[in-house]
């Protein structure tokens, strides 16, 4: 056996999603509506796939390592300089290596409890110390976050926001009052993975050279390309630097560079994914009423909908998984009284909304 680190030898197996591909070898069978994985079903925009395919006859070379163009560009769309961005694999690629650059063994980290998961296995990969403060009306709490961050003096706090996986979303003011109580040397963690569908106004202006904050933002979410990878950070140019230290220089994938300058450049598909995913957003709040569940008010690509019970929800997810219908729950108390559906196009919103009542009835009992 490899020589192991000690933290490594003492960690129990773990996994943070079980994805829907996994699922489906597990099950023999593929899924017909992939309402889980807050992906885009919309897709990405066609000016993105074919940008991609022309890239492709070049995969022979590396990357550019700098992500010099896509950098240039993500600067000059959010008014910042280039210093100020670093991109990635994806925000759970950022995390990963952002906990490489802060988390010696337990170095404290705030986040919530049930909150988004691959930010504590990061973490945890590198021996931190996790605390873990419950939701409030089913939103992550800065109040609650604040106050644990100033009492085990953490070094980096987490907010998602808009959340995954309820929906909610804190308005600017209440990021920015959390931002100026974080206690002296803590690092704010603004997971905005969710942003480009959230309504503008809602999200917080915050310089990107406070190096009280680094932000996280990804093409995965409203641009529709989650398989490409490519999630990039802002933040103070001290800090970003320093990821040039451990992060993976030719980790990203060429074409997929090249997609999402694409995205970029095409705000106009964008405007039309937002519209696409309010509309489905709205079915499946229907599809709830209509089944007399209360579904959660979100800034999302997904809607929470109260079923009553963890035990509920699992079978509810078992239940619609024996129909081909893939979607998820939260992890952690209360929230997970609900299951998470995430919005898709309407023949697949179509297949659940004729599978609900009669998994409901199935479920009855442990509601
Ligand atoms: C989907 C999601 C991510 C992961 O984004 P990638 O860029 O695909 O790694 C991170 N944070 C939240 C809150 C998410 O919902």
């Amino acid at each position: 056996m490899a020589r192991l680190t000690k933290l490594i030898r003492e960690m129990p197996a773990t996994v943070p999603f079980v994805g829907p591909e996994v699922i489906e070898r597990e099950r023999g069978r593929k899924f017909r509506a992939r309402l889980g994985a807050n992906e885009s079903g919309f897709g990405p925009s066609p000016k993105v796939i074919e940008a991609m395919r022309a890239a492709d006859a070049e995969v022979w070379k590396y990357p550019d390592s700098g992500s010099s163009e896509l950098r240039e560009a993500l600067a000059a769309h959010h008014g910042v300089e280039p210093e100020n961005i670093v991109v990635g694999a994806g925000i759970d690629g950022l995390f990963s290596t952002l906990a490489a650059l802060m988390i010696d063994e337990g170095t404290p980290v705030v986040t919530s409890e049930g909150a988004y998961p691959t930010f504590n296995f990061s973490i945890n990969g590198r021996g931190g110390a996790l605390h873990k403060v419950p939701y409030v009306n089913d939103m992550e709490d800065p109040a609650s976050l604040v106050a644990k961050a100033r009492e085990v003096d953490a070094a980096l706090v987490y907010l998602a926001n808009p959340d995954n996986p309820m929906g909610g979303m804190h308005g600017p003011d209440v990021v920015a009052r959390m931002v100026n109580e974080l206690p002296e040397g803590a690092l704010l963690l603004l997971d905005e993975a969710y942003a480009e569908l959230a309504p503008k106004d809602m999200l917080p202006k915050i310089d990107a050279n406070d190096p009280r904050v680094i932000r996280m933002r990804t093409f995965s979410k409203a641009y529709g390309m989650a398989g490409a990878r490519v999630g990039y950070a802002i933040g103070a140019p001290e800090l970003i630097a320093e990821f040039e230290k451990v992060r993976n220089h030719f980790g990203m994938n060429r074409s997929a560079l090249i997609g999402a300058q694409a995205a970029l450049a095409d705000q106009g598909w964008l405007t039309h994914i937002r519209t696409e995913v309010r509309s489905a957003r709205d079915r499946i709040t229907e599809i709830a009423r209509r089944n007399g569940l209360n579904a959660l008010p979100s800034h999302t690509n997904f809607v929470a909908i109260e079923v009553g019970s963890p035990e509920r929800a699992k079978a509810i997810i078992t239940e619609l998984a024996a129909r081909d219908i893939f979607i998820r729950m939260p992890f952690a108390a209360p929230q997970n009284r609900c299951i998470r559906v995430s919005v898709g196009p309407r023949e697949e919103l179509d297949l659940f909304a004729e599978a609900l009542p009669e998994v409901l009835k199935a479920t009855d009992d442990l509601g």
